[in-house]
């Protein structure tokens, strides 16, 4: 299983973090071992002082492929999810500035939320009208729908399918919105779609 995650994918956080819109997805992967176990907490690791939360939709891939069409790719994922892409902000900072790959800012262990919950994607009317949200000790922080993605989940699937195969099992993260920002000990972490609760995560 991997996790392919898509960055810069929503113009308003594209500009809360002062960066370039790009001219195709950015992509970049988290290991197996980034993913936060059933009902652990996320803590805080030693190395950052300013880890980020970025809530985002993640879509399951259940079949084979490559070099898919984006309008093939509705077949390749029946589940929509919701996790969060944590974050070592500072550490982004300085691999970016150096030009350095950003792994360790983003793939680090239980740096990957991964919804327990799934929602079949005929659930839904439309995938590209979703609400979802993030809920920071009970208020707001971000709050978007899937309308707003710069590259939408098909043209997403097609686009990741040019460089790496896709397998039954792989998750792919769609992009933060804007909203993001940092976590401190004690924080409990909520995501919704629409008015669902997908997960909650306890900060330490
Ligand atoms: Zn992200």
């Amino acid at each position: 299983m991997k996790i392919i995650c898509v960055g810069r994918n929503y113009a308003k956080h594209i500009e809360e973090l002062a960066n370039e819109k790009p001219e195709n997805p950015v992509l970049f992967m988290k290991p197996d071992t980034s993913v936060l176990l059933k009902k652990q907490p996320f803590f805080i690791p030693d190395f950052s002082n300013d880890v980020h939360y970025e809530v985002e939709v993640l879509v399951r891939i259940h079949k084979i492929g490559k070099y898919i069409q984006p309008k093939f790719a509705h077949k390749y994922y029946n589940q929509i999810g919701l996790g969060i892409d944590f974050t070592a902000r500072d550490l982004q900072n300085e691999l970016k500035a150096k030009g350095l790959p950003w792994e360790k800012a983003k793939g680090f262990d239980g740096s990957a939320v991964i919804s327990e919950k799934w929602i079949d994607k005929d659930n839904f009317e439309d995938i590209q009208q979703l609400d979802f949200s993030l809920q920071k000790n009970g208020e707001v922080v971000q709050n978007a729908n899937t309308s707003l993605m710069l590259w939408k989940i098909d043209e997403l699937i097609s686009y990741i399918s040019q460089f790496f195969m896709l397998k039954i099992g792989d998750i792919i993260f769609t992009g933060t919105p804007s909203g993001v920002g940092k976590i401190q000990e004690n924080d409990i972490l909520e995501g919704y779609i629409e008015n669902q609760k997908m997960f909650q995560i306890k900060v330490k």
